[in-house]
């Protein structure tokens, strides 16, 4: 699933198109990825709209519009967006189609469809309660080791803590692995057995592997493309995620796999006590 880096890779590229650019008009294939409102009346708010600035908050893309509107999208697991000249076929598994005042389509193609997307009133996301109750953002200036501190109160473990939403946002089990592994914390810990020490040094590896992450243009581990198609650059530097087996980079020893939250969780036993 796209995370933090490969949605902030995403948006620094349409940021780099769209601005400026009409929506001239909008086509939903799969009426069901449209949360909010009707597919028909989304597809009426976006035509003729002029396209803002692109912002992110967690894994939700946010283009601002000029009519005091946001367009939201997620990703989903597996949902992807590309730029095309009017294409004479689209691809596989392409559910929205926006066309574009200089005549190129932004296409959003999700083989699972577990994405979604909404028109919604200029910052007002009560109607995507994923959006509404996020938490805050990792790489914010205000997201000082206190802020974490606040976020990470209670005893739930410490790896499903970093997976919710609602603490923090961004987050998912490929970059909460490596941050727990970065910060030397296992990933096992209940967030009342953290010391300030522990979460002063979870601060840091956030920061660290998110900033990395970005400037590698994400990870991609099965099938995460990026605006242009390319592939991320992060997946080869990853320390523990999906190395099971392998040896440590760090120490050495073998790199374990348990389940956490429904979810694998991957990190060293020395390392990571
Ligand atoms: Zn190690």
């Amino acid at each position: 699933m796209p995370e933090l880096p490969e949605v902030e890779t995403i948006r620094r590229q349409l940021q780099a198109e769209l601005p400026g650019l009409r929506i001239e008009k909008c086509k939903v294939g799969l009426g069901r990825l449209v949360t909010h409102p009707s597919p028909r009346t989304y597809c009426r708010n976006l035509a003729g709209r002029t396209i803002g600035n692109i912002c992110r908050r967690g894994k939700y893309l946010i283009f601002e519009l000029d009519n005091h509107l946001d367009l939201v999208i997620h990703l989903g697991m597996t949902g992807s967006l590309s730029l095309v000249e009017s294409p004479r076929e689209y691809p596989r598994h392409t559910h929205i189609v926006f066309g574009l005042s200089d005549g190129r389509q932004l296409i959003y193609v999700d083989p699972r469809t577990f994405g979604e997307t909404a028109v919604l009133e200029h910052a007002d996301y009560s109607p995507l309660r994923g959006l509404a109750s996020i938490g805050p953002e990792p790489l914010a200036t205000d997201f000082t080791p206190e802020r974490l501190a606040a976020a990470l109160k209670g005893t739930a473990l410490i790896k499903a803590a970093l997976l919710d939403q609602r603490r923090i946002a961004g987050l998912g089990n490929i970059y909460a692995d490596e941050i727990l592994h970065r910060a030397g914390i296992n990933p096992c810990r209940r967030l009342n057995e953290l010391s300030p020490v522990d979460i002063e040094r979870l601060h840091t590896s956030i920061h660290e592997v998110l900033n990395e992450a970005i400037n590698g243009r994400g990870s991609t581990i099965s099938d995460y493309v990026d605006l242009e198609g390319e592939k991320g650059g992060f997946q080869n530097l990853l320390r523990v995620y999906g190395r099971s087996d392998e040896g440590c980079p760090v120490c050495g020893e073998r790199i374990c796999m348990m389940r956490i939250a429904g979810r694998s969780s991957h990190y060293c036993p020395s390392c990571q006590k």
